[in-house]
């Protein structure tokens, strides 16, 4: 431990709690987030280890010295029986078992934990008195609260009078206020239809809703209720507890676990990690509590804790870190991408080092500068993005980013055409945008074994400037490159040759026209069933097709108008290439206007076999699960669009349950 702080180390601790207090007055006292809770841990965990590391830095008012913020003061204030702490957190299953495994040294092996799920919605405190509610109230900062009995007795789930007999004359019970998903959306939905803002997300809504002055508000919503503490008489432990409320009249989520070591706790972290969201409410993690109560008092509290227990939270999808650089991408249509080169940083499980900025519009409004600290998210499967930045902690030196005004691969001057956002480099012959042609058509035609380092060697060797170009490589070629070796540019080959038998519409997918992605290309070849006929169709032809619009036509009539890309196409023909037909037609329609996703290994059909029989019914099939999908056809080990699936309530099929479907719209 040092005894002199370092000026630059005094200083981001005064950054850090003027943000923490700001962000943290703009939670708990308005209702509206300005940063997400995994944001906010984040900076809060670093101003704890800089404390810790000196701790002549630590003083009262700091936020790592209490609990939440004092009450607003359009309410009554009421002083908390029994204080309400707040919990300790565990970011990993490493910093919770340090935890469990430092209480069992304590305590002994016959240390029980119970696992809770932690609902993320508000804390509240109820008292009775002989059965009868007389006083409700938020949580505050832990000794003070807002009173919002009112409010609470219109929540179904809270008993008005405690059901059975025994009980002692004064009772507090602490549970957490939520509101579930539907409701959530529902309540979101009125107020855009009334022009008011919208919840950031449900623990927002909850702790905005229980804050309502006027208790008919409260009454409207559909709020919930889950009791987790309580002390009677007779329970000796936490789980005893919970079956104390539940048989009270409470509801106690039904999800939790007696463990008896911390293996059992690991188990139930994990499970719940993976299925928390099918819940019908928002979970941020599994709260960890010593079960017995002379054990509970046995290891007590620090100032803000108990250490008897622990919330799990599990990984976040947002992050802070600094950006290092600002590169810019340019694709195969030219369009040039910002991307922020970041110092590394685990977010939702996996380590994240760039994240886009998505064009020169959205740089600009996020003003992100090389040096910035700013957020990034990774939701699902989608590619990390910045989401903001925080401008406090942008050091004095940055400045403003200037988007290139020539491309960086080429030097050719960029353009932007009116009404886009995308800025591009109109060079059709720049490297960057003739790796990315190839790189789509190689995906397009499933020619496997060109992947993008070979793909960059064979254009910087001047050896492909077009897809057609592919089809004079000889293997011999290919081979006298270097680590590729006579096998693998013999199959390069073989691959190559297979792409000739694709039907047409793949061959218009690989070409990459703007806006014509795979399914389209499906309609335009059905529609127009040779790259002659779509040449000479004119605009309104094509826009005419149901759901495809002026912008998709004219990228098609644009891009048939240049003759480097009729040449092409002659070229293209020439090596073989399907420029008509091969597609297969529909032979009935008794899936027309049905879209399907096909996700597992099926019992007879292969994932192809499965497409060509919805197609040959006039189905559609798509990727990816949404909400415009009509079915999902499942085999053994289905994954996450399963899961999509149920969580959308989209039907789901198996591939008897598919051909059956089709017999009975067969058969009118
Ligand atoms: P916490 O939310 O990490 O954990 C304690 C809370 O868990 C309890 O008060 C209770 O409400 C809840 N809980 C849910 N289920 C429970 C169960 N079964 N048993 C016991 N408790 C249960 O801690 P906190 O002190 O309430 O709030 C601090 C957290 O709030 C921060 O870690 C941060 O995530 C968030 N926060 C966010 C911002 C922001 O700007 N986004 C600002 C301040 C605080």
């Amino acid at each position: 431990m040092s005894t002199t702080v370092p000026p630059e180390i005094a200083e981001r601790t005064r950054t850090l709690r003027a943000l923490l207090h700001r962000w943290g007055y703009a939670y708990y006292v308005l209702d509206a987030l300005e940063v997400s809770d995994a944001i906010y841990d984040q900076h809060y965990r670093e101003l704890v280890e800089l404390e810790s590391r000196y701790p002549e830095l630590v003083s009262p008012d700091s936020p790592t010295r209490r609990v939440g913020e004092r009450p607003a003061p359009a309410f009554v204030s009421v002083t908390h029986r029994v204080p309400m702490f707040s919990l300790e957190n565990a970011f990993s299953q490493a910093e919770l078992e340090k935890w469990g495994e430092r209480l069992v040294r304590e305590i002994g092996p016959d240390l029980e934990f119970v696992c809770e799920l932690k609902i993320d919605g508000s804390a509240t405190a109820l008292s009775y008195e002989n059965g009868v509610l007389v006083r409700g109230a938020t949580r505050g900062d832990g000794v003070e609260g807002e009173e919002i009995t009112q409010n609470l007795r219109t929540i179904r789930a809270i008993p008005l009078k405690l059901l059975g007999g025994e009980m002692p004359s004064v009772l507090e019970v602490r549970g957490e206020a939520f509101i579930p998903r539907d409701e959530f959306e529902r309540i979101n939905q009125e107020r855009q239809a009334a022009g008011e803002k919208l919840f950031a997300n449900p623990r927002n809504a909850c702790a905005g809703t229980l804050r309502q002055l006027d208790s008919r508000v409260v009454a409207a919503r559909r709020l919930g209720f889950f009791a987790y503490t309580a002390h009677f008489g007779c329970a000796q432990s936490q789980w005893e507890a919970l079956a104390e409320l539940e048989s009270h009249g409470f509801r106690v989520n039904p999800h939790r676990s007696l463990c008896r070591d911390l293996a059992e706790v690991r188990t139930f972290c994990e499970h719940w990690e993976h299925h928390r969201h099918a819940l019908p409410y928002d979970t941020d993690g599994v709260v960890v509590k010593v079960n017995a109560f002379d054990h509970q008092r046995e290891v007590g509290f620090t100032s803000k804790f108990p250490r008897w227990a622990i919330a799990f939270k599990y990984p976040a999808e947002e992050k802070s870190t600094v950006v290092e650089a600002i590169a810019v991408q340019v694709g195969r249509t030219g369009a040039l991408t910002p991307v922020a080169e970041l110092q590394p940083v685990t977010v939702a499980g996996t380590t994240v080092s760039r994240a886009t900025l998505h064009n020169q519009d959205r740089i600009e409004s996020l003003d992100v500068r090389v040096g910035d600290t700013v957020i990034v998210r990774k939701a699902g499967e989608i590619i990390p993005e910045v989401v903001r930045v925080i401008g406090e902690l942008r050091p004095p030196e940055a400045v403003p980013y200037v988007f290139p005004q020539t491309c960086p691969e080429c030097g050719t001057a960029v353009v932007r055409a009116p009404g886009e956002v995308a800025v591009r480099c109109p060079n059709p012959r720049c490297p960057a945008l003739v790796r990315g042609k190839l790189g789509h058509w190689c995906a397009a035609l499933e020619i496997d074994g060109i992947g993008d380092k070979l793909i960059a060697r064979l254009v910087s060797l001047g050896l492909v400037h077009t897809v057609a170009d592919l089809y004079e490589l000889s293997a011999e070629q290919l081979a006298g490159l270097e680590r590729l070796g006579a096998r693998s540019a013999a199959k390069i080959v073989e691959q190559l040759d297979r792409s000739r038998h694709q039907p047409w519409s793949r061959v218009l997918y690989g070409l990459g026209l703007r806006h014509i992605g795979a399914s389209v290309s499906v309609e335009l070849a059905r529609a127009f069933p040779s790259a002659a006929a779509l040449a000479q169709a004119d605009l309104a032809a094509i826009a005419s097709l149901y759901g495809f619009g002026e912008e998709l036509a004219r990228s098609v009539v644009e891009w048939f108008a240049q003759a480097e890309n009729r040449e092409l196409l002659e070229r293209l023909e020439a090596h073989g290439l399907q420029l008509a037909g091969g597609e297969r037609a529909a032979q009935s329609s008794a899936l027309s206007g049905l879209t399907f996703v096909i996700t597992g290994t099926l019992p007879t059909l292969s994932r192809e076999e499965c497409t060509a029989l919805i197609e040959s019914c006039g189905g559609k099939v798509t990727s990816s699960v949404s909400s415009r999908t009509s079915y999902v056809v499942a085999g053994e080990k289905a994954g996450s669009k399963l899961a999509r699936a149920q969580e959308l309530k989209v039907a789901v099929l198996d591939e008897e349950q598919l051909r059956a479907l089709i017999e009975t719209r067969e058969t009118p």
